[in-house]
């Protein structure tokens, strides 16, 4: 890398330090080649948003909400993530990966371009790539971020709370940060303009969610749009009906979108789809020479999801494989109760002509449930109703995010209602519902 418009020639160039960035350069490293990574905050960057501002501090968040206070959150939260931040610049130096600071974007004749402020920038010319930039809040535009309005990363850096929250967006997100607060004694709304809590998941989880939120005495407002915040009121409109609600802070959690708009895409050949993704086949390469994981590329926007997509890129431009399929993607909610979602749904099986089946489970039936005074939620099995392969599940339950691990599991490794119905559970755990969601299903197999 030299100053100047001469470019020093390097192997593989990762752009974006976060999981998809780093799990890439590690499997490629791995593999024999010389990874140089750019992120703009260097080796400080390592992590991405998931580590820094998104699935970490949140999760800090929602563990001492449920057993301590804000004040061991605010002791927590820094600390756990620099260790894990350390762990990632361990792993990645002992690689023998080169890490930069800047940001980074493509010119013509592959090169890139690294920029720090108030400094020349600097040049490479790569062989390879990998777009891994991630992506940032969407804004709404009667509610710009400042002030009192806030993305969750302005959320999770609070170093105060707030007496009153209004959340504006009722997904994974908003549901999550929402019910932490609650917890701490803020007094929430949640806004949400569809008819439905968590409207990216399987419709019959929502309700529990509800429900619980309802307990915590969360007001939830459904079908209604924030139109504007001032002087601690955010006003909101439903079907032409004008509403108040009191908010000190406004977190606005209504997606995300991809950082592919100043990373010069347009000097590489690669194509952008609406909404910013780059196009990419199941390859995750935009060109023979780029490819994309993570947030930039289709699919939820989820860091297990660009994880994965980064080591099978990484191999696919080594070729070591011309193609790996990254798997069912499962889905989580850090709610109370948690819930979980992996491939075919309940929705699908309605709409398969009798090709699927569904097994589900109340968590009332669950002996271990109920000893944790739980009975609000659900295990579900999707199968094929000839073959009896398992093709998805949902799980709405304490823990359902270490539950939905066994049911990737069963999914990733075609198993059959059959043989978990004819399984010996431990008893009484959690787990034992899977194998009640089989016997189900055989059931209704046979109806
Ligand atoms: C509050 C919150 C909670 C979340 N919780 C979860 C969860 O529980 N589970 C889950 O799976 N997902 C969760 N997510 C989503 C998860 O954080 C993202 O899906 C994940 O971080 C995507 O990884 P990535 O590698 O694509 O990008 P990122 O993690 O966004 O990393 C991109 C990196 O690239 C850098 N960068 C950007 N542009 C440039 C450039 N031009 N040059 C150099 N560097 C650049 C950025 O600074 C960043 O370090 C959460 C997100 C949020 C906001």
């Amino acid at each position: 890398m030299v100053v100047g418009q001469v470019a020093e020639g390097r192997d593989l160039v990762v752009l974006g330090g976060g999981l998809g960035g780093y799990e890439a350069a590690l499997r490629a490293a791995a593999l024999g080649r010389t990874v140089m990574l750019v992120d703009r905050a260097g080796v400080k960057g390592l992590g991405g948003e998931c580590l820094h501002r998104g699935c970490i501090p949140s999760k800090v968040l929602i563990e001492r909400a449920h057993h301590d206070g804000f004040d061991e959150y605010l002791a927590d939260r820094g600390p756990v993530v620099e260790d894990l931040r350390a762990a990632v610049e361990r792993q990645v130096r002992r690689a023998g990966i080169e890490v930069v600071e800047g940001q980074a974007r493509f010119l013509p004749g592959e090169r890139i371009a690294i920029d720090r402020p108030g400094e020349l920038p600097s040049f490479v010319q790569y062989r390879h790539a990998i777009l891994a930039t991630g992506s940032r809040p969407v804004e709404v535009p009667a509610l710009p971020f400042g002030g009192a309005v806030l993305d969750a990363a302005g959320l999770l850096a609070l170093d105060e709370l707030p007496r009153s929250l209004a959340v504006v967006g009722g997904g994974a997100i908003g549901v999550e940060l929402g019910t932490a607060l609650a917890r701490l004694g803020v007094a929430v709304t949640i806004v949400e303009l569809t008819d439905r809590l968590l409207p990216g998941l399987d419709r019959d989880l929502g309700p529990f969610v509800g429900a619980a939120l309802g307990a915590l005495g969360v007001r939830v407002e459904l079908g209604a749009a924030a139109v504007g915040h001032a002087d601690g009121v955010l006003r909101l409109e439903r079907d032409g009906a004008a509403l108040e609600v009191a908010a000190d802070r406004v977190l606005v959690a209504v997606g995300r979108r991809p950082n592919t708009d100043d990373v010069g895409i347009e000097a590489t050949g690669a194509v952008l789809e609406a909404g910013g993704l780059v196009r990419t086949g199941d390859t995750g390469l935009a060109t023979p020479r780029i490819a994309a994981v993570g947030d930039v590329r289709v699919g939820p926007a989820l860091a297990h999801k660009a994880a994965a997509e980064g080591r099978m890129v990484a191999e696919v431009l080594s070729a070591v494989v011309g193609h790996r399929d990254v798997g069912a993607v499962p889905l989580i909610v850090f709610s109370d109760p948690e819930v979980a979602s992996v491939g075919a749904t309940a929705a699908d099986a309605a709409a398969s002509d009798g090709e699927l089946v569904v097994g589900t489970v109340p968590l009332r039936a669950s002996g271990r449930a109920r000893t944790m005074g739980r009975s609000d939620g659900l295990v579900r099995l999707v199968a094929e109703r000839t073959s009896g392969v398992i093709l998805g599940a949902q799980v709405a339950a304490p823990h359902a995010s270490e539950l939905i691990s066994t049911a990737t599991v069963l999914v990733e490794m075609g198993a059959v209602l059959e043989d978990v119905d004819g399984m010996v559970l431990p008893h009484p755990t959690l787990g034992e519902l899977f194998g009640m969601a089989a016997a189900a299903a055989v059931q209704a197999s046979a109806a």
